[in-house]
This record gives structure tokens, sequence and C-alpha cells, in this order.
């Protein structure tokens, strides 16, 4: 049987049959994987302690017909006792965002990148406000690697500058240009869009500012990635 080593950031876990699990992966050189655990749910598993989501980890698969079959795991990081509540959970809104943003057995291009950086990033922030600006950061970042990089410069219609809101569906306009279902943006809102977008000088979020954004990036999320659930698939191949 073919296999693969690849470093890979668990997504999600689900319970299959008595003993087993399914585990969704990001992985570095074959993209979104989903393999089938053995025995995972056991008390004795030698996997199940590494396959946690938000775990980077050396993946050895096996290919199988319908689905590949996790034969041996590394422990490359994990959660550190030292990390606070709020890396936690940014951790799991990232992991969540590559979850929804790809599908099974494809790769979005430097995505594997931005995923390790920004999970280093969540480690070494120092304040809950860092761990705001790197998840709105990697928001924006998921975007343009799947090919939604937004225009924050300049009104889509007529090239203005004077920007008054933003359409999830892809860039900024001007009051003239505007629709009924756009949303309105402060300047703040667009200045921390676009540093945030362009700089890769480290910034943080308060959380007002923070809510603001993720209000506007959350209906530009489901716009361009709206799918049906990916297990629903799955139970199928078994
Ligand atoms: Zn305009």
């Amino acid at each position: 049987m073919p296999t693969y080593d690849t470093e890979a950031v668990v997504l999600s876990r689900r319970n299959a049959r008595e003993h087993d699990r399914f585990y969704s992966l990001y992985s570095k050189e074959l993209g979104r994987i989903d393999v089938y655990g053995q025995g995972t749910r056991r008390l004795r598993s030698k996997l199940s302690p590494f396959l946690i989501p938000g775990n980077r980890i050396r993946l050895m698969g096996v290919r199988g017909k319908k689905v590949d079959r996790a034969a041996g795991c590394r422990l490359l990081d994990t959660i550190r006792d030292s990390d606070r509540l709020d890396q936690l959970l940014a951790r799991q809104s990232v992991i969540r965002l590559v979850e929804l943003s790809t599908r099974r057995d494809s790769s979005s291009n430097g995505l594997w990148e931005i995923l390790v950086e920004v999970l280093n990033g969540i480690h070494e922030s120092k304040t809950i406000d860092d761990c705001r600006a790197l998840e709105v950061r990697f928001y924006l970042k998921i975007l343009s690697a799947s090919g939604y990089h937004f225009e924050l410069k300049r009104c889509l219609h007529c090239d203005s500058e004077k920007i008054t809101h933003f359409n999830p569906s892809g860039g900024v306009f001007c009051s003239e240009h505007s629709h009924s279902d756009f949303y309105r943006l402060s300047s703040q809102q667009l200045s921390d869009l676009w540093n945030l977008q362009e700089n890769s000088v480290t910034s943080s979020l308060p959380e007002n500012r923070y809510m603001k954004l993720k209000e506007l990036l959350s209906p530009a999320f489901e716009y361009h990635f709206e799918r049906s659930a990916a297990w629903a698939d799955y139970r199928l191949a078994i």
C-alpha cells in the first residue's frame, strides 16, 4: 500500500463506529486530507493523544481506496500550559476557518505557511489584543490565499478614494456607488482592514475594533466559502 509522510495541523475529529474516529487535517505537502484512525477512541490508543484539533504533527498515512488511514504520528507543536484562554480560542478559530475554507484533497497556495505562521504568532502573542489582530489578519490572509484579496484603497466602481462602504463579496465603494446591502465603513475600520491586510507589522486590536471587523469579515467569509457539511459525504464513503 502506498504511504506518505507529511507535516499537518489537525482540524477536527469525529467519532466513527465503536472505537474509531475520522480526522480532518491540513497538511504541508498534500493540502486538506481526511484520515481514518482505527482504534483511536480506545483509551490505550497510541495515536489519539497526538490527533487533537490544533496540534501540529508529523503524520504517516496509508492510502486507502476510499479513505486514508493514520498509521503513525509524532507531535511537533501543541497548546502549552502557559497559553492564555484567548490564545486557545484564537487557535480554535483559526483551525475552524481552515476547515471551512478548504475542501478534501485540495490545497490553497501558501495556506500552509500562513497557518503555521499564525499558530506561532498566537503562541508568542503577549496580550489578548495582539491575539485578536492575528485572528483578523488570518481571516484576510485566508481570503487572499483563496483568491479573494480585497481592494481597499479605491471605490471598485469609480476609483474614488472617498470610501464609505464595504461589500462582503469584493471590496470597498464610495457613497455614490454603494448599495443598501453593503456595510457602512468607518475610517477606523478602513484603516484597520488596510493595515491588517497589507502590513506585516504586528498590531493589536482592542475588543470594539475587533468585533466591528469580525462583523464585516464573517459575511465575507460565508459569501466566498459557502459549502455543505463535508462530513455528510464521508459517511457514504466508509
Ligand atoms: Zn464610486
